[in-house]
């Protein structure tokens, strides 16, 4: 071989691992399953645009940054944009997102407003892509006066109902378009499995088969797909991940999960929300293992981004770039903390205040400048978010006209609402028949959470932490008024007993007209007693004990004492301990955060209008020290050899209780042996011996009898809630196949062994082998 062919061949090997190289880096940031045209249109618009502008796309500020300010830089009411404000961050800084809603809840006309400038700019041709809009409609658009409320997140899950789920989602994405915004930062996707945290509520539980399959069934309502038109918002899965887990119970401190639950527990919710085509994903703002959520280039770019195919972008929770620095204090400076995260998978920053956002931009263009971000990054970043802005519309119809909303607020959603409320609130103790109460019953509604609507709308609802009234909504009715509108005044008392107040940031109860109470007690035949906690959430949400405090449980026992009918009424975002007064109690409700309408749902189900079809979606524990799940390992529970049972709650995962008289009467599977890739079919047969309809969750468990690894007790593999008539029966079918059997083995992937497994609905169980080939 001469010098010169050597030379060439050399030359033209260089280039090709240069290119594969080149590729393999690319390759990280281009998603597979995006069209090629859509692809090429935002390429084009990226090709474009100035690296400034690009910068800006990443950069989310909150509403108060460009809101009109009085002299005291006070907001005015009604909300306005100054134009300075707005046009300093839009063509100064090029910002390409806003959030949120100053302080409390705006009427439409201010949104219109509001959107209108937003607008104006792109409208007019000044700019290249439209602002995306993004808000936290948690349970309803909670920050639109008059909009329809529902139950919180918890609350949805306790239906067990995915159809109502979606309903929601349908809903809540309406009434957020005829305020004119595009993005809703929900659902929340963590696992609620640390009842001290203050987020409960916006959970759908402790475990991920539910959470993953309400999840899913309320993306599916807000999007309506992948391309949500101007009735569907894009939604936004919350907070990737392991957020929830802390370990001191505290909101934003560290958790720790190793990887096998990582992926059988936390992962689930996330990745089947990926599947339903969820466009944006915050990001956890606290640490797991050692490493801040927004650092987590393993679960952000490669799991999400990567393995699973999400094409949509990643948002940062508010300021957490910049508490990589102040608070996670692995980067030195910002601006490496901005690089170390940027560089990490998120896409878009919520700086979100001024003068940081300044500071942001100046910083991430400096940093690409200098190669710490690469180009590639930043248009995969770019990419990705002008996606999301080209999928919601945003090109083409910025600001659909509102006028064509007329759903909004309308009978229509209310009964809906009315309707979750109603098959989420939990019967949990019935002794004696107590329930249903009949009308000619003196009834005195009492305890710290009867009189006021912010109790049973919690958190989020007109305010972040919902404490404010000023804002409630109008002609809804609380609990004492939904009792005296269906008893009358004259047989209906009224009597706080005590009143929760805030001392020093945490929640403190104390006695109110005590006197006054035990009075009223005497002159009535039932004790109505509501009981729970202030609306709170994040930090300000933070307790010190999981026990309710003495000055609400000693109401229930004064009102035994007496001998009273004791109807204890929960309203509460995670769940207190009550043990030391469930036997004072004839009747137990837990109505978790049941929304505008959630007083006269349980009116309509303490006098049996309608019947209880709500199942907890969560362990109920018995003791603030001894926290459990209903999954716990085989281990846990050794009473079937005569030993100790480690695992006792107050109630369990999935009980509820109704007026009907339902038996599981036959459990039927197609075969005994399950083999490879095939199927099982499982019937279910039900009756209800009762003259009262029913509407029964039939919860499907598995378990593995051995594993190499400790197997679960047992864990939930499906689910339906089923219509059973009066003195009827119903049958449902479900179907189990190798996914439902896998978990997390020694070498940290999901494997499936051959051997034998059980299946649980109701009282009964049947086993099956299975083969994997
Ligand atoms: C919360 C998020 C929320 C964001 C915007 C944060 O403090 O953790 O859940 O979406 O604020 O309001």
């Amino acid at each position: 071989m001469s010098l010169g062919t050597f030379k060439s061949i050399k030359f033209y090997l260089t280039i090709l691992i240069v290119g594969i190289f080149a590729a393999c880096k690319n390759a990280e940031y281009v998603s597979s399953t995006i069209k090629t045209s859509e692809y090429k249109a935002i390429n084009d618009r990226i090709a474009e645009m100035s690296l400034e502008e690009k910068v800006g796309q990443t950069c989310q500020i909150t509403l108060d940054v460009i809101l009109k300010t009085d002299e005291k830089g006070v907001p005015v009411s009604p909300a306005i944009v100054d134009t300075n404000k707005l046009n300093e961050a839009i063509f100064k800084y090029k910002v390409g997102s806003v959030l949120n809603v100053g302080s409390h809840t705006f009427t439409l006309e201010e949104w219109k407003g509001i959107l209108k400038s937003v607008h104006a700019p792109y409208l007019a041709g000044k700019t290249k892509n439209p602002i995306i809009y993004g808000i936290d409609a948690i349970h309803g658009i909670n920050y639109t006066v008059g909009a329809t409320l529902f139950p919180q997140e918890i609350g949805l899950a306790a239906t067990w109902n995915p159809n109502l789920a979606k309903e929601f989602g349908e809903i809540t994405a309406y009434e957020t378009r005829a305020s004119g915004i595009p993005w809703n930062f929900s659902p929340v996707l963590d696992l609620g499995r640390q009842p001290l945290w203050s987020r409960t509520f916006e959970t759908f539980g402790e475990d991920p088969y539910l959470a993953s399959t309400m999840g899913a069934a309320i993306i599916d309502g807000y999007q309506g797909g992948k391309n949500p038109d101007k009735f569907h918002v894009a939604s936004c899965m919350k907070h990737f991940v392991g957020y929830s887990g802390s370990l001191s119970g505290r909101d934003r401190t560290p958790a720790w999960i190793p990887e096998k639950y990582m992926k059988e527990l936390y992962l689930p919710s996330f990745k089947k929300a990926v599947e339903h085509g969820a466009l944006t994903v915050m990001i956890n703002s606290g640490a797991v293992n050692g490493i801040p959520g927004h650092l987590n280039h393993k679960l952000i770019t490669k799991t999400l981004k990567n393995n699973w195919g999400f094409e949509g972008f990643a948002v940062s929770d508010w300021e957490d770039f910049i508490m990589i620095h102040s608070v996670h204090r692995t980067a030195p400076t910002l601006s490496e903390a901005y690089i170390q995260a940027f560089n990490a998978g998120v896409d878009m920053s919520m700086v979100p205040l001024s003068p940081q956002y300044k500071e942001y931009c100046e910083i991430m263009i400096q940093a690409v400048k200098e190669g710490k971000i690469s180009e590639e990054r930043l248009n995969d970043a770019v990419r990705r978010i002008l996606l999301v802005k080209s999928r919601v519309g945003l090109y083409s119809e910025p600001l659909p006209n509102q006028e064509q909303y007329t759903k909004f607020a309308s009978q229509e959603f209310k009964n809906k609402s009315k309707e979750a409320s109603l098959e989420s609130i939990t019967l949990l103790k019935n002794e004696n028949n107590t329930l249903p109460l009949s009308p000619n019953q003196k009834v005195l509604v009492a305890g710290p959470t009867a009189n006021n609507l912010i109790f049973l709308n919690g958190a989020w609802t007109h305010t972040w932490q919902g404490v404010d009234t000023t804002y409630n909504t109008k002609n809804c009715l609380n609990v004492r008024e939904a009792f005296e509108k269906e008893i009358g005044k004259s047989n209906c008392l009224y009597a706080p007993g005590s009143e929760l107040f805030l001392e020093k940031d945490f929640e403190n109860t104390r006695f109110k007209n005590l006197d006054d109470y035990k009075q009223k007690v005497k002159m009535c035949d039932v004790v109505v007693l509501c009981l729970g906690e202030l609306p709170s959430t994040e930090k300000p949400g933070d307790i010190r004990s999981l026990n309710l405090s003495n000055e609400q449980m000693e109401l229930a026992r004064i009102a035994s004492a007496e001998e009273k009918k004791v109807i204890l009424v929960l309203l509460e975002a995670r769940p207190r301990i009550i043990h030391d007064i469930v036997d004072d109690a004839n009747a137990i409700i837990q109505a978790y955060l049941p929304g505008d309408f959630g007083a006269e749902a349980l009116v309509d189900l303490i006098y049996g209008k309608r019947n209880f079809s709500g199942k907890l979606p969560y362990t109920y524990p018995k003791y603030d020290g001894v926290i459990e799940f209903y999954d716990h390992p085989a281990s846990v529970d050794r009473s079937k050899s005569g030993q100790f049972n480690a695992y006792d709650p107050e109630w369990d995962f999935g009980f509820g209780l109704n007026y009907s008289n339902v038996k599981y009467e036959s459990l039927i599977l197609n075969k005994n042996e399950l083999i490879g890739k095939d199927s099982l079919e499982i019937t279910v047969e039900l009756s209800n011996n009762s003259k009262i309809p029913c509407k029964e969750v039939v919860q499907l468990y598995v378990s593995d009898d051995y594993a190499s690894l400790i197997p679960n007790g047992k864990s939930l593999k499906g689910f339906q809630k089923i219509e059973i008539p009066a003195n009827g029966s119903s049958k449902c079918k479900f179907y189990i196949s190798k996914s439902d059997l896998k978990f997390v083995g020694k070498d940290g992937n999901f494997i499936v062994e051959d051997g034998f497994f059980t299946i649980r609905v109701g009282n009964l169980e049947k086993k099956f082998e299975y083969k994997n080939n």
